[in-house]
C-alpha cells in the first residue's frame, strides 16, 4: 500500500468513522482506562453488545481506581450476560495491578502484556489508540482487510504471521492510532465479509483481491472441525418462593459466577447426576447453548425442598433478574420459573 493510500484511508476515517463511545471526545487521545476497558469487552463480542455494558462500567467505575476498589461479586454481576467470564476475572485482576502501581497504564507494547487479561493485541491496541505509539494493530477486521489488500493465499489459521507481517508492512509511523481504527472501522463498514462495497473503498486502487476480481474469496479459511457436543445437568430446588443458586469455582466454565447448581459437564451425563440434595427430582425439559469450544446440552430438574439445608444462596424467585446470571442459567431460570407456575 502506497503512502498516497494511507492518505486516503485517513482522510476517510475522518469522515465516516464510528461514533464510538470508548474514542476521543474532543481531546487528542482518548482516556486509556477506557480503551482498555472496551478492547477487552469486545473480544469475541460485537460493538452492539458492548455498547451498553461500557457506558454501565464507566457509569459506576469511571476509573480505573474505581473498578479495583470494587467487590469481585459486583463487577462479576455487571459482566453478567456479556460472556467469556474469564475475562472478567482478568479486568478486576488487571485493574487492581495498574491501580496498586499507580493507576497508570503503561504505554509500550511489552509491559501492557505483563498485565493480566492483555495479550499481543489488546497491548497493541492500547498501546498505538491510547497512547499514538506505533504498534500493528491486528483484529478480525483488520485481518479480512489486509488478507484482501494483498489476495494472501495461504488460509486461516495458519496465515496469521504473514498477515500480521504484512499489516506491519503497511502500518505508518505516525497517526497510528487512528491508522489502526480506520483499518478496523473500513472492516467493519466497507470491506465486510459478504459484499464488500469495494465501489467506495479508499483503499480500491491498492486492492489485489478486488482486481482479481472476487474479493468476498478472502480470507481463505481452513474447513472447521465440528464442535465436540457434551451434557449437563441443573437444578431448580424451591422453596418458599427462594431457589438456590451457588457460586461456581473461580476457575473453570463461568469461573465466579452466579448460578443453579449443576453436575459435571461431559460427553455422556447420567440423568441427576450432581444433584444438590435428595429430592423428588422432576424432568423439565433442556436447553441447548452453545460455547466457543463445544455445543452444551443441559437438562433441567425442579423440586421442591421441604427445608433450606443445601448449601448456597436462596435466592426470591420474583428478584432472579437481579442475580446477574450468565445467559445460560437465564435460560435455565426461565424453565424452572414455568415449572414452578405449572406445579
Ligand atoms: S477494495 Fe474491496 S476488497 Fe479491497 S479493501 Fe476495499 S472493500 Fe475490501
Amino acid at each position: 500500500m502506497t503512502v498516497d493510500a494511507s492518505n486516503a484511508l485517513l482522510r476517510w476515517y475522518v469522515v465516516d468513522k464510528r461514533p464510538l463511545p470508548w474514542r476521543a471526545q474532543g481531546e487528542e487521545r482518548p482516556d486509556p482506562y477506557r480503551v482498555w476497558l472496551s478492547e477487552i469487552m469486545l473480544q469475541q463480542t460485537t460493538v452492539a453488545a458492548v455498547r451498553p455494558y461500557f457506558q454501565k462500567f464507566t457509569g459506576r467505575w469511571p476509573t480505573v481506581e474505581a473498578l479495583a476498589a470494587a467487590e469481585e461479586a459486583e463487577v462479576m454481576s455487571a459482566w453478567a450476560g456479556l460472556g467469556y467470564y474469564a475475562r472478567a476475572r482478568n479486568l478486576i485482576a488487571c485493574a487492581r495491578t495498574v491501580a496498586a502501581a499507580g493507576g497508570a497504564f503503561p504505554d509500550d507494547e511489552a509491559e501492557l502484556r505483563k498485565l493480566p487479561g492483555i495479550g499481543r493485541y489488546t497491548a497493541a491496541a492500547i498501546s498505538a489508540i491510547a497512547f499514538g505509539r506505533r504498534a500493528v494493530v491486528v483484529d478480525s477486521n483488520v485481518e479480512r482487510v489486509v488478507s484482501r489488500l494483498f489476495a494472501v493465499k495461504r488460509e486461516l489459521p495458519a496465515a496469521r504471521e504473514e498477515i500480521y507481517a504484512l499489516a506491519g508492512s503497511i502500518t505508518p509511523e505516525r497517526q497510528c492510532g487512528d491508522f489502526a481504527q480506520a483499518m478496523m472501522d473500513l472492516g467493519a463498514t466497507v470491506c465486510t465479509p459478504r459484499d464488500p462495497s469495494c465501489g467506495i473503498c479508499p483503499l480500491a486502487d491498492s486492492c489485489a483481491a478486488r482486481e482479481e476480481g472476487d474479493p468476498q474469496l478472502y480470507p481463505l479459511k481452513a474447513a472447521r472441525s465440528r464442535r465436540p457436543h457434551k451434557q449437563g445437568n441443573a437444578f431448580w430446588l424451591q422453596n418458599d418462593g427462594h431457589v438456590l443458586l451457588v457460586r461456581r469455582p473461580a476457575k473453570g466454565m463461568l469461573g465466579g459466577m452466579l448460578g443453579l447448581p449443576t453436575g459435571e459437564w461431559g460427553p455422556d451425563v447420567a440423568p441427576r447426576q450432581g444433584a444438590p440434595a435428595a429430592a423428588d427430582w422432576q424432568e423439565a425439559g433442556a436447553v441447548d447453548h452453545v460455547f466457543t469450544h463445544f455445543a452444551l446440552n443441559m437438562r433441567l430438574y425442579c423440586a421442591e425442598a421441604q427445608r433450606r439445608e443445601a448449601e448456597g444462596s436462596w435466592w426470591p424467585v420474583e428478584r432472579l433478574s437481579e442475580a446477574g446470571l450468565p445467559t445460560l442459567f437465564v435460560k435455565l431460570a426461565e424453565r424452572g420459573a414455568a415449572w414452578r407456575s405449572a406445579a
